[in-house]
């Protein structure tokens, strides 16, 4: 007998699945429009409550990564861009004034207002103590010019959270600001839509003298590196659930082709070499849930000491999807390279989710900084409360 969580748990993921497949489903290609929709709907689910409100069930982070794994089985790009709205959004609800989240609130959970994270720039990309984007100070505002790139979903986005240097103070001193995308002086490049496979829109945005209110700083002044700790943490639960959704895509097309194709007088799973590809994939896709769902916890029990077990999670979960996808496009062989054949897509999906929320280098630099060794090189003497890098 189910009780009413169990309930509620069961009927959020038919919702889930049922508004993944209508995405996924349509005949129309997918573009930014219906990707923005279909997050909102997906939000509305009750998925935005999990992040925002995550007190009302027990184990509201797990829920919302299974979810994610579930819209990722049918879409890596949807359910990559419903993890970067939510956890955005919660970002800003902790960080942002009661006055700012009064104004904003509604718009930033329904999905109605995207949002876009700025970090990267030309010259810090894993190195964000190299942020250059300058904010000054002008009476009741700061004024921000420099340049950003790789912001994903900011050609749609109504909100930026911008990194921004404040103080010469190394990594301590970095501000994260909310601006309005659509502020004077603030100019989106065109969104590059198609990169190799995963259709994730990514801006360069140019930052010419832009007025921001000193309202609109999320956290303190200078302490920008502890929001976008935050921010990452959490989004490396939403890339190791993304990547355990297509692992297992890639797991299934295998298995279901080896079940059929025939050679050397018998379907191929009973090759030796085939079925211990697919024990292996099927094993390691099986240890990144468990890995997640621990880090899910710790996350629940408390966001600020899970750094460790949420890098951990992305780089298991990351890694064990580039090889399951690789393996799948081995056990397709040729039939893997035909138009309508998904899985070297999904391999290179799977590499790039090695690389997005911090590479999965940094994760091992985190881990074992966390582990008491000494990869440490970017610590800034004046912020010692600050992690050793923003991906740390
Ligand atoms: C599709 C897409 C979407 C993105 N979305 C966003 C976004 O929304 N917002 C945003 O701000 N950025 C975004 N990015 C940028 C992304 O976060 C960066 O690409 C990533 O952090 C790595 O930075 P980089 O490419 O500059 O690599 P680099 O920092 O130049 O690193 C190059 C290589 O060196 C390795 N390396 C660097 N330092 C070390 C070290 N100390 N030890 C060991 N190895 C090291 C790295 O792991 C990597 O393999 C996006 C990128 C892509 C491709």
């Amino acid at each position: 007998m189910l009780d009413a969580a169990q309930h509620a748990a069961r009927s959020l993921a038919g919702q889930v699945r049922a508004t993944t497949l209508r995405y996924t489903g349509s005949d129309a290609e997918p573009d930014a429009h219906r990707r923005h929709r279909a997050v909102s709907e997906l939000l509305g689910t009750g998925l935005i409550d999990l992040v925002i409100e995550p007190s009302a069930v027990d184990d509201p982070t797990r829920l919302f990564c299974t979810a994610l794994e579930t819209i990722a089985l049918h879409s890596v790009e949807l359910a990559e861009a419903v993890q970067v709205q939510a956890f955005s959004v919660r970002t800003i609800r902790r960080h942002a004034t009661a006055a700012l989240w009064a104004e904003l609130g509604e718009g930033l959970r329904s999905g109605a207002v995207p949002i876009a994270n700025c970090l990267s720039e030309p010259a810090a990309g894993s190195d964000l103590s190299a942020i250059e984007l300058a904010a000054t100070r002008d009476g009741p505002c700061f004024r921000l010019s420099g340049y950003k790139d790789w912001a994903a979903y900011a050609s749609q986005a109504g909100e930026l959270i911008v990194y921004a240097r404040t103080s010469a103070a190394g990594l301590g001193g970095i501000t994260a600001f909310l601006v309005p995308a659509d502020s004077p002086g603030v100019t989106i490049s065109p969104a590059a839509e198609q990169l190799r496979g995963l259709s994730i829109p990514v801006s360069d945005i140019a930052f010419d003298d832009v007025l921001v209110p000193a309202h609109r700083v999320l956290g303190r002044p200078n302490r920008g590196v502890r929001v976008a700790t935050i921010l990452l943490t959490q989004g490396r639960l939403g890339l190791a659930a993304c990547a355990l959704g297509l692992g297992n895509a890639a797991f299934e097309r295998a298995l279901e082709f080896a079940r059929t194709r025939v050679r050397f007088g018998r379907p191929i799973i009973e090759h030796q070499g085939i079925g211990f590809a697919l024990a292996d994939m099927a094993t390691g896709l099986q240890a990144g849930r468990q890995l997640l769902r621990h880090a899910c916890e710790v996350f629940d029990h408390d966001p600020d000491g899970a750094v460790l077990a949420c890098a951990q999670a992305k780089l298991f979960a990351t890694d064990t999807a580039q090889r399951v996808t690789a393996d799948a496009v081995q056990i397709l062989g040729a039939s893997a390279y035909l138009p309508d054949e998904p899985v070297e897509t999904w391999m290179r999906q799977a590499s790039l989710l090695q690389i997005l929320q911090g590479t999965n280098q940094i994760q091992r630099r985190t881990i074992v900084a966390r582990l008491g060794g000494s990869a440490r090189p970017t610590r800034s003497d004046a912020a010692p409360d600050l992690p050793t890098t923003p991906f740390e």
